[in-house]
């Protein structure tokens, strides 16, 4: 006897063709962390902040957008940011981490996917990011190509963490399938 139950969203996904197989929406989080060090800019979600220290690493050490393209990574279980950008690999000494975002989002679009949303937790002592922060989610924002009000950014101070000379970034993104509604229409006119 033919089942009854209701087809789930992967079962109609996988029916209504290739392009759309696997969930509609996931979850992605990273991590990074970077040492301050004397005698660099300090660069935050892209800003560069007015600091006597910057956070040192092969790249730019930018942590927040580090944290964000492993975040992005994560969600279509794509090689990492260490992976794809390996920092034994004189090629990316200095780069500008936008350009791993820039990846990152690329393979997201290429996946079907777009960005609902990001959030976002940093861990330093120093310099306060309050009076930085709007400059910071609206550049993010606009990297992300999501409003404002989609990039939550908190700041703590490593309260009871022996990080006094240390930047620790978490995040946490939701795509959503871009590609579903097309499919979904398709399948209606057969
Ligand atoms: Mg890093």
């Amino acid at each position: 006897m033919p089942s009854t139950r209701k087809p789930t969203t992967s079962n109609r996904s996988q029916r209504a063709g290739s392009e759309v197989k696997g969930p509609t929406t996931r979850i992605g989080y990273g991590f990074d962390s970077h040492e301050f060090k004397a005698g660099i800019p300090l660069k935050i979600g892209g800003v560069t902040l007015t600091h006597d220290r910057g956070l040192g690493g092969h790249s730019d050490g930018d942590v927040l957008l580090h944290a964000i393209t492993d975040a992005l990574l994560g969600a279509i279980a794509a090689p990492d940011i260490g992976a794809l950008f390996p920092p034994s690999d004189a090629k990316w000494k200095g780069t500008d981490s936008v350009v791993f975002l820039r990846e990152a989002l690329k393979r997201l679009g290429d996946a079907g996917y777009g960005v609902t949303n990001m959030d976002a937790s940093l861990i330093l002592a120093a310099p306060k990011i309050g009076p930085h922060a709007a400059a910071i989610r609206a550049r993010v924002a606009e990297l992300l190509g999501v409003a404002v009000d989609r990039v939550g950014l908190k700041a703590k101070t490593p309260e009871g963490l022996d990080l006094e000379n240390t930047a620790v970034a978490h995040v946490v993104v939701m795509l959503q399938k871009r590609k579903a509604a097309h499919a979904r229409k398709k399948k209606r006119s057969r």
